[in-house]
């Protein structure tokens, strides 16, 4: 392999990630060669023979790149805010898979600490993103993580209320649930390994110029 083209691995998860990051990667001439819903293949390769694809779940794309084992990412703010962003760069908001981070409940839900319950009880998938959130208001609250399903929570007693995304809140909704707080805008980021950013230099940020020009002729 020669200096000038080095092999670039990136992380991202199938889904809805992957369906529209497709045309943002197909704007930067990079087609994979198969179809992860239907393939089962983790390892997929492109038109580029020096560029791969893995497919993995949401969650673990910032701990692939931050340790080195793919060199650049996608990944939702809201995955990002929770594993934390030292060990990686941040250089280009994709702006897919759009949503909204929300505090949510029942309509007579109460934001508020009650007389009865001390501390409010929170059920969320985003533990650090909703004890900042509520310590920003000087609330301290009682943080129950669940893995998903969040909705479910406050109508089985489990908690007062949820922090989770909500997209049209057609889900929450369809459970007797209602938006009460924002709590900030999510749309996919690609982050970049940082020992890759400097070792592969000129590959890398080449191909973010070209996910940026992509990016912004969608704007
Ligand atoms: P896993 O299945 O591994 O738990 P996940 O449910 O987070 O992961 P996806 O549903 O594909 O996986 O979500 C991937 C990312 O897409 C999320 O991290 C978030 O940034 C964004 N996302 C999640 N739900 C929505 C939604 N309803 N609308 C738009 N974007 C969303
Ligand atoms: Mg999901």
């Amino acid at each position: 392999m020669s200096d000038d083209k080095p092999t670039l691995t990136i992380a991202l998860s199938k889904g809805r990630i992957f369906e529209q990051a497709l045309p943002l990667l197909a704007a930067a001439d990079l087609h994979p060669s198969e179809d992860p819903e239907s393939s089962r293949k983790l390892i997929l390769a492109t038109n580029d023979p020096c560029v791969k694809l893995v497919i993995i779940r949401a969650s673990d794309v910032p701990t692939y790149v931050e340790y080195g084992a793919a060199d650049l990412g996608i990944a939702g703010k809201d995955v990002l805010l929770e594993h934390g962003g030292d060990g990686l760069y941040e250089p280009l908001d994709l702006r897919i898979a759009r949503c909204r981070l929300m505090v949510a409940g029942r309509p007579d839900a109460s934001l508020e600490p009650t007389a009865a319950r001390g501390r409010l009880r929170i059920a969320t998938k985003y533990v650090r993103s909703a004890e900042r959130h509520f310590a920003a208001k000087g609330q301290q609250v009682e943080i129950i993580k669940l893995y998903g399903s969040m909705e479910l929570s406050p109508l089985v007693g489990l908690s007062d209320l949820i922090v989770d995304l909500v997209e049209s809140g057609g889900t929450l909704k369809a459970n007797g649930l209602v938006p009460l707080e924002h709590i900030g805008d999510i749309s996919s980021r690609l982050i970049v390994n940082k020992a890759a950013w400097k070792m592969k230099h000129a590959r890398v940020t080449g191909l973010v110029e070209a996910l940026r020009a992509a990016v912004e002729g969608n704007a």
